[in-house]
Parts: C-alpha cells; structure tokens; sequence
C-alpha cells in the first residue's frame, strides 16, 4: 500500500469535488481549501479541510501542514504561497509551471522558446488606444484584445473587429494586463489532456470542442472527421508544449486546427479541464483518477487512456432563468447512456457552469442521436 498520503487542494468547485470522487474510491483523503460547503468538501467529511481562499497565504501555509502533496484545481492560486511551501511539502505540478501558465502571455513567451505553433501576438505595455490601434496595423482585424491574467470561459477576450472597436475594447478589459492575438481562422477546436508522470508524458486521445459565446459547450471524443494522423500529431504537440513545465498531474492543451489541417496551441492549463470530463465515462482511467495517480507517483497504464466508447459531453450551463439548468438535467434523466453530473453550486447565474452529462455510445453518429433532444433543450434555455 502507499501509507495513505494526504492530498491538499487548492480549490473546492467542481473540478476538485471530481478530483475527490477519485480520491475517494482509494482511500486518499483529500483536504480542501475552500470555503466552507464548497461543492469538493460537501462530498468528503472529515476534520482536514481548510476554511479560506487560494489566493490568503496564511491559508495555503496552513493547508501545507496537514498534507503530503499539493496540487490546485485552479491555477489563478498565490504562486508565491507555493513556493513557500515547497520546502515542507511536494507542490504538483510546480509552482513554476503554474505562475508561468497563469500569465497566458508569460505562457506564450515560454512556449515559443519550445517551438510550439501559435498565433502571433503582441504585449499591450500602456493599453492606450494608439497603442492598440499600433497593434492593429501590425496582426490586422479581427484581432482578439486578452487579458493576460484571471482569464476563463472567455471573460477576458474581447473580439476587435475593426479600428472603431478599440474604445469599446479598452473599456471592457479596463485595469487589467493586456496582450492581443491575430485571429485565428480555425476549423475545429481541439483539445488534449495531458498526464505529466514521474517519468513519462501520456496523453488521452485527442477531442472536439464547441465554444459557444467562449465558453465550451460539447465536447466529442474522438474528434469527429479528424484523421488519425492528426489526432496523433495533436497529441504530439500537446505533449511536447506540456513537457515546457516541471511537475507532475494532469493538464489541460486546447488548440486550433486551421483550415489547412495545421495545429496551432490555443492556450493550455496546468490542471484538470472540462475537455477531459468525458474520460469519466469513456476511458477506464478519468483524467482526475490519473491525476491523482500521477501526483503520488502510482501506476498508470497507458493502456487506461484509450478510448474505451464514442463520448459526447454537454455542460450544463446556467441559463435563462434561475432554474433553466434543473430543466436541462431533468430532461437529461430521459436521455439513454447519459451520466449526470451535477456540481451542486447553489444559485445559478447565466453562464455559471452548474454540471455535465455524457453520453456514451457504439459510434459516434448513436450518441449524437442519442443527445441531441438534450441539446434542444439546453439551446431554448440560453440566456
Ligand atoms: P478558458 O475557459 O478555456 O480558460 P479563456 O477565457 O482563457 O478560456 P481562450 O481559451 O483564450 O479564453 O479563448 C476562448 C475562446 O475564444 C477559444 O476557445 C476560441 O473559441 C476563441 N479564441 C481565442 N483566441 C482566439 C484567436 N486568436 N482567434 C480566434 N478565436 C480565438
Ligand atoms: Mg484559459
Ligand atoms: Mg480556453
């Protein structure tokens, strides 16, 4: 046995309540910091958890002590808290790797060393609307106006179409750093998770994701009408941007694929990610049972990252009204071979991710037969 290591995590929403579903089926405490009742802490009772933020270093000092590994759902924690505790406890994946990757233009900067392929892009250092306009020239429009920091479900992108955009644009990304990216005319969205080992890199098989208004909607696994050949070579270049980082666990690559079937990095994150949530159902292994065996250095075979069943996931997205999620999921419970997940947030908000459902299924033509009534509902129900 592996003496019953003690797991801390930095955040309790719901990547980190399905980090403790994993944890759980071994055995493995796992102590959250997090407020108190978080969705990760009301499936685990036990005296370890930490009441606080990621972000209060007295918190993530205190977190530190009860635990023999570290490891954050979220990577806009206090990097520096981390690296504090990095000579008492293990911190995976490193502190380095996630105060790198926090910054996307830092990411950037780092993965170009790498030779990763990625849009260009251009460091706002006044976010003056000269300036802006300066960068207009030089990437051309469209161009994607980001914040480098705090960045998720598209809050933190602002699409500039034109020259006469750039006020709107400064307004809406005020105070806060700033790069902008060459638009990128891709074809598909892809994404690979990646699992960081002691001493390997794997990868699951390489999915499809759908945006909508930026944040992810559906997710195919596999990618549909993707040949092998690229799936292989997303896979690839997902491995070799996330060997650029120490640490160990899993990490979240998104990509473009351009319409001359080239791949281009979209940004990655150093945790778990809601592109892999269909590996629950559809791999033997789920991205959070891997990471949680990658950070304690426990088996994994690669063999438990293939796909074991054609899988479509569907966030479940506050919507319309207060209750449009519970409409959606009442619905799903019709729906054949669907899973159900739901996070247990307490109130919605448009745009609040509030669970998943996958569904699995022989081929991939069954399970979209299969989940589109689901869609149907889901798309009446959009704010
Ligand atoms: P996440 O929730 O994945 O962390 P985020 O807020 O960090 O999202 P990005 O992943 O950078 O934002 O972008 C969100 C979406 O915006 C992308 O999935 C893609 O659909 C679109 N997008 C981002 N960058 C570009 C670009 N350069 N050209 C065209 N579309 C883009
Ligand atoms: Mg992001
Ligand atoms: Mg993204």
């Amino acid at each position: 046995m592996w003496n019953s290591p003690k797991v801390g995590i930095l955040g309790g929403g719901q990547l980190g309540r399905m980090l403790v579903e994993s944890a759980n089926r071994l055995n493995i405490q796992a102590n959250i910091l997090d407020a108190d009742n978080s969705p990760a802490k009301q499936i685990s009772s036990h005296d370890g958890h930490v009441t606080g933020s990621f972000k209060e270093p007295d918190a993530v000092r205190k977190l530190a002590e009860s635990c023999d590994v570290i490891t954050a759902e979220i990577e806009h924690v206090d990097t520096y808290a981390l690296e504090e505790v990095a000579s008492k406890v293990r911190v995976e994946p490193s502190w380095q790797a996630i105060r790198t990757i926090q910054n996307k233009f830092n990411q950037k900067e780092h993965l170009r060393k790498y030779g990763i392929p990625m849009a260009e892009h251009r460091e706002l250092v006044n976010n003056t609307p000269e300036e802006l306009a300066q960068i207009g020239e030089e990437l051309g429009y469209p161009m994607m106006l980001k914040s480098k920091t705090m960045a998720y479900d598209g809050r933190g992108n602002f699409r500039v179409n034109s020259k006469e955009d750039i006020p709107e644009a400064l307004e809406a990304l005020k105070d806060r750093p700033l790069y902008s990216e060459k638009w990128a005319y891709f074809k598909m969205e892809l994404a690979v998770m990646v699992i960081k080992t002691k001493d390997d890199v794997l990868s699951y098989p390489t999915v499809e994701t759908v945006q909508e208004d930026s944040i992810c909607k559906l997710v195919y696994a596999p990618a549909r009408n993707v040949p092998d050949a690229i799936n292989q070579q997303a896979q690839a270049l997902a491995r070799k941007a996330v060997s650029a980082f120490e640490g160990k666990g899993a990490f979240g690559v998104e990509m473009f694929l351009l319409e001359d079937n080239s791949l281009m990095l979209c940004e990655l994150a150093s945790r778990i990610h809601n592109s892999g949530h269909w590996t629950i159902e559809g791999c033997a292994l789920s991205q959070f049972d891997s990471h949680i065996r990658a950070i304690l250095d426990l088996p994994i075979p690669p063999k438990s990252l293939e796909l074991l069943q054609p899988s479509i996931m569907l966030n479940i997205i506050g919507g319309a009204t207060p209750d449009s999620h519970l409409k959606a999921t009442e619905a799903a419970l019709s729906i054949p071979n669907a899973s159900i997940h739901l996070y247990s947030k307490g109130a919605a908000k448009p745009g609040r991710k509030m669970g998943h459902v996958t569904v699995t299924a022989a081929t991939m033509h069954e399970a979209e037969t299969m989940i589109q009534p689901l869609v149907d509902v889901v798309d009446t129900m959009r704010a």
